[in-house]
């Protein structure tokens, strides 16, 4: 038995089912892989008031219990990885064997996030301080109830699954609203759920539908929305929110560059590039864009790049390096930021060429850093090489994107590699490598500016979905107490003088 269907599904009307729905199409060739309900605000708010209900029991089952009931969802994932990593592939275009990496991403971070939530956020003693000695302080974080999931297409299982998991092993109850995109992928997640949790199936729901749907998960009185998705929609999203005070965690859209220094292994920056600009046609938030090489190594750089290119090519075959482009509209972007920077006095040295969803890897030189393709996100298998003076040089080049998610340097000195890291704006960065910091659970994901705010992963991914909450404990009283009208007279001038002391000696 598969977990979602593969072919069309019939929506029944006089069942009670939506009258509207949308197809899911396998992006390589337009087929209709299957339809799905387009969920009315009225469907999403029944599914949120459920989710509600559950919360009780998911709080109840207490840290070991949800460790439990998250690791055999986990068990389903991974014992069903090939039939997950069919569809994702069928609905996002992507190799099976990238398909398959991206769940084991993800399942890597559904056992982080289970089995860390209670050190993390479990109550811990705090000190109380010089004023408050009497009483004993202490910290906990607590879940904010139900949390609105919206998910992109590009990474259907590790993307979303940065909230999902996290948000559920904090204790939250979760409502997902998965890419129109990728609708499967996300009702896939949801049977999974209920097959390795029955007692509990409304604590993970999956609603599917287009933007609209989306837009009425925002107004449906969830605790946080978590959105992945362009800066754009980020913006509609957080106006929706501020209606309702909701709290956001913006996951948005990036342009990342790689920094290549004059002693940097420049055949492993070559090969870093190729594949983090092309894997997944380029369709990653955390993908390299633009390349920053200094004068002594560009020319190497370039004929390094150049040479492996070849071997890269788009396709939907098994030996395809990557896929077609998942969202037919965005092949209309791609050949604008090509031709754009071409017209400009730009040079695409390999590819250019576009043949239906399917983009050839292009590499662009000479491309002006005002143009849309060093400014924009192209998200497709393109990326800009530029000749730069020196690492200061590119990092200023680095950082005058408006987005700030995450980039690569390359370098032979590793604390130099680190140094330039601290001043790339951005949320992440990896030094001698492309997007390593997303396979480490422990470290938070997450951007600046238009690349958005807040953090998946890590201990801080954790607390995203709770708040703190601080209590105190009187452990015995004060002989001259402070918080009382019946307070000493004299007392506040005796602790300005020990207060003078202490603090005003500078
Ligand atoms: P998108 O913004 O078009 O859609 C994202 C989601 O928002 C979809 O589920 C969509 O149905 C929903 N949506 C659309 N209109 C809405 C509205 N008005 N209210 C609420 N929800 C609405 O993005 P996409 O094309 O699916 O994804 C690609 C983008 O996501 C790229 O910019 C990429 O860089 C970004 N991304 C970011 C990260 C990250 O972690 N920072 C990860 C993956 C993708």
């Amino acid at each position: 038995m598969t977990l979602a269907p593969a072919t069309p599904v019939p929506v029944d009307p006089a069942a009670g089912g939506a009258v509207e729905t949308f197809d899911s199409l396998d992006p390589a060739n337009g087929q209709v892989l299957a339809s799905y309900p387009v969920q009315s605000a009225e469907e999403v708010r029944a599914a949120v008031a459920r989710a509600r209900s559950a919360e009780a029991w998911w709080l109840a089952q207490g840290w070991d219990g949800r460790r439990t009931h998250l690791r055999a969802w986990k068990g389903v994932l991974a014992r069903r990885i090939h039939e997950l990593a069919d569809l994702v592939h069928r609905e996002n275009g992507k190799p099976h064997a990238d398909a398959v990496l991206e769940i084991v991403l993800a399942i890597d971070h559904i056992e982080w996030a289970a089995k860390k939530a209670p050190k993390v956020l479990g109550p811990r003693r705090v000190p109380s301080g010089l004023m408050a000695a009497n009483q004993a302080a202490s910290l906990e974080y607590q879940p904010l109830g139900v949390i609105g999931v919206i998910g992109p297409w590009n990474y259907p299982v590790f993307t979303p699954m940065g909230s999902l998991a996290y948000a559920l092993a904090a204790g939250n109850a979760v409502v997902f609203k998965p890419s129109e995109y990728t609708p499967g992928v996300g009702k896939w997640l949801e049977h999974a759920w209920q097959m390795a949790v029955p007692q509990g199936p409304d604590v993970l729901q999956v609603v599917t539908g287009l933007g609209a749907t989306g837009a009425a998960l925002c107004h449906a009185g969830v605790d946080k929305i978590a959105f992945t998705g362009s800066a754009a929609t980020g913006r509609k999203v957080m106006a929706a929110c501020a209606e309702h005070l909701t709290p956001v965690l913006m996951e948005c859209g990036g342009k990342d560059a790689m920094i290549v220094d004059d002693d940097a292994d420049v055949a492993a920056a070559a090969d870093a590039a190729l594949w983090g600009s092309m894997s997944n046609a380029g369709q990653t938030c955390i993908g390299i864009e633009r390349v920053y090489a200094t004068d002594k190594v560009y020319d190497r750089f370039l004929q390094e790049l150049e040479a492996r290119v070849k071997d890269v090519r788009p396709g939907s075959d098994a030996g395809a390096s990557y896929g077609p482009i998942t969202m037919p509209g965005q092949v209309d972007i791609i050949r604008r930021h090509i031709a754009d920077a071409v017209e400009r006095g730009g040079r695409a040295v390999t590819g250019g060429m576009i043949d239906g969803p399917f983009v050839e890897p292009t590499v662009l030189v000479d491309v002006p850093e005002d143009s849309d393709a060093v400014q924009e996100e192209t998200f497709g298998p393109t990326i800009t090489v530029t000749r730069v003076r020196d690492a200061e040089e590119a990092l200023t080049l680095t950082n005058t994107t408006t987005y700030g998610l995450a980039g690569s340097i390359f370098t032979g000195k590793a604390r130099r590699g680190v140094e330039l890291a601290r001043r790339v704006r951005s949320g992440m960065t990896s030094v001698n490598s492309v997007i390593a910091f997303a396979s480490v659970p422990s470290l938070p994901f997450g951007g600046v500016g238009d690349s958005g705010f807040g953090r998946i992963h890590g201990e801080d991914g954790l607390k995203e979905f709770t708040r703190a909450k601080a209590i105190t404990r009187q452990r015995f009283e004060l002989p001259t107490p402070l918080t009382t009208f019946a307070r000493n007279p004299g007392l506040t001038d005796q602790l300005a003088k020990v207060i003078g002391l202490v603090h005003g000696r500078r």
